[in-house]
């Protein structure tokens, strides 16, 4: 049931043609881990808690650097030097009463993964490096809990739903990766973007059905195309060709 606060807050999406009352109460018993609260981890964090996913658990290692905040929009300038986590939390607090949320300012890994992303119906993958990519690849691979990626590398973006077995992991697609310690080039404007339609695509899981599963989309920024590609698994794939 949703309580009559509940119903004013997100009256406006309920009105929604095939979303409704029961979309909402979906959300509201959804639990989703958010791995990153950066330039992705924004607008994910933002449009998730405004939605009213009941409980964000969101996690980042790393505090507020003025250098951030050309795309970070959870974070101010009041928040410089504070963790991510902390600032995230204040942020989304503020936005929505109604939900649970839970930040951890730590690193993501193979050790601390279960304990952090067990209870999640899907993970959002808001991180800028393939290390910790690797960690959610493999959780994902063992609990079968989906992850929706999106990646940023300059103008151009991509966002695709990992589901193994049932689509591509991680590793198929960037198999031959490696992470490098330059800045990588970012407007805000394009994490912007790509982490809305990530948000959007989660939604969509976990009240109907995702159009990135098996698909890979491609955001070309600066032309302002759109691609949709099918994607598929690696018959050798490292990861997930022993499913
Ligand atoms: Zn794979």
């Amino acid at each position: 049931m949703l309580s009559k606060q509940e119903e004013s807050r997100y009256q406006r999406q309920l009105i929604l043609p095939d979303f409704g009352e029961s979309a909402q109460l979906k959300l509201k018993n959804s639990t989703v881990f958010v791995a990153g609260a950066g330039g992705l981890g924004g607008p994910v964090c933002f449009y998730l808690a405004a939605a009213g996913i009941g409980k964000l658990i969101i996690c980042d290692r790393d505090t507020v650097d003025l250098s951030n905040l050309n795309r970070q929009i959870l974070h101010g300038t009041a928040e410089i030097d504070v963790p991510k986590a902390d600032s995230a939390n204040k942020t989304l607090s503020n936005l929505n009463t109604e939900i649970v949320i839970e930040t951890h300012n730590t690193s993501i890994n193979d050790d601390n993964i279960e304990q952090l992303a067990s209870m999640a119906d899907i993970i959002v993958d808001c991180l800028d490096n393939i290390a910790t990519r690797n960690v959610l690849n493999r959780f994902s691979i063992k609990n079968k809990i989906p992850v929706m990626h999106a990646g940023i590398d300059g103008w151009n973006a991509q966002l695709t739903l990992l589901n193994p077995p049932l689509t591509a992991c991680m590793s198929c697609l960037f198999d031959e990766a490696i992470d490098t310690d330059e800045p990588k080039p970012v407007l805000g404007a394009v994490a912007g973007a790509v982490g809305t339609l990530q948000a959007l695509e989660t939604i969509k899981y976990l009240t109907a059905k995702s159009s990135v599963e098996n698909t890979l989309l491609f955001f070309d920024a600066l032309g302002l195309e759109y691609h949709k590609l099918p994607i598929e698994k690696n018959e050798n794939c490292s990861a997930c060709s022993h499913l």
